[in-house]
């Protein structure tokens, strides 16, 4: 099957898992499961980009764990305020580039929750991360109360217009959005792929609203929220998905390589 844009796995490992050794076996077991299947280097539309999270601490020896593999490596977050200074426990976006980390998850619902990223930091998170030339990923979704008022679309929009405020259409290409509804998120609701589907065409149209047609078109919209490899071919096969972002199921090497060889 090909794909309207070149489709993007990714896996955010979050607070796991709890030592280095285990880090390192698991990006190994993904090293050798994805082998020469993924293809950093092409951006044709029928070869998967791949792409894990690590926690900060694991970042560096996964990038030599994956080397020559063509996984790409990205930060769960970046301190968006001071590239350096008196910020006890900050980790910079130069710090994460310097790594090797090519993209960075911004947004994403537990970091609004937990952390109390609000959307003015995750604006100047994602400004950030393109200044850096890094890559954004920035997870947008409604929770469980708002999806049952019927206030899905217009939460994802006010996101979309709040967290991409000052972002170029030219800067748009190395954006990636991340469709999370935050009641599908760990669990193991997975959102049905046709309501999937028709939030990701809302997106693409309002970006085409914010931007243009052909930017929208260009732009990479992943789904998120117990994606396993029972569910991920159903939706990999719907047109405005381009792509996954695995919580749970990228903790486990083999689940995570069945996902990125979606059928
Ligand atoms: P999940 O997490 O796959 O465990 O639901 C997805 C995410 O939070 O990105």
């Amino acid at each position: 099957q090909l794909h309207a844009r070149q489709p993007i796995i990714a896996g955010n490992w979050k607070l796991n898992p709890s030592s280095i050794q285990e880090a390192d076996g698991l990006a190994k077991g993904v090293a050798s499961l994805l082998g020469d299947e993924t293809c950093a280097s092409s951006s044709a539309a029928d070869c998967t980009e791949v792409v894990v999270f690590p926690p900060f601490p694991f970042i560096s020896s996964v990038v030599d764990d994956l080397a020559g593999v063509g996984v790409g490596v990205g930060a769960q977050s970046i301190f968006h305020t001071a590239e350096s200074g008196a910020y006890t426990g900050a980790v910079s976006a130069s710090m994460v580039t310097s790594l090797g980390c090519q993209y960075v998850l911004c947004g994403h619902s537990e970091r609004r929750t937990v952390f109390k990223d609000d959307d003015e930091a995750i604006n100047k998170k994602v400004l950030k991360v393109i200044e850096d030339g890094m890559r954004p990923v920035l997870c947008i979704g409604e929770t469980e109360e708002e999806y049952d008022a019927g206030l899905c679309a217009d939460v994802c929009k006010l996101q979309l217009a709040k967290d991409l405020a000052g972002v170029s259409a030219a800067a748009m290409k190395d954006v990636v959005i991340a469709y999370e509804p935050v009641w599908a998120i760990g669990t193991g609701k997975v959102c049905p792929c046709d309501v999937a589907q028709t939030v990701h065409k809302t997106i693409r149209d309002y970006l085409a609203e914010l931007y243009d047609r052909s930017t929208a078109d260009a732009v990479r919209i992943q789904y998120g929220g117990s994606v396993t490899p029972e569910s991920v071919d159903e939706l990999m096969a719907q047109p405005d998905i381009d792509g996954c972002l695995v919580g749970g199921a990228s903790l486990v090497a083999e689940k995570f390589a069945r996902i990125c060889n979606f059928v």
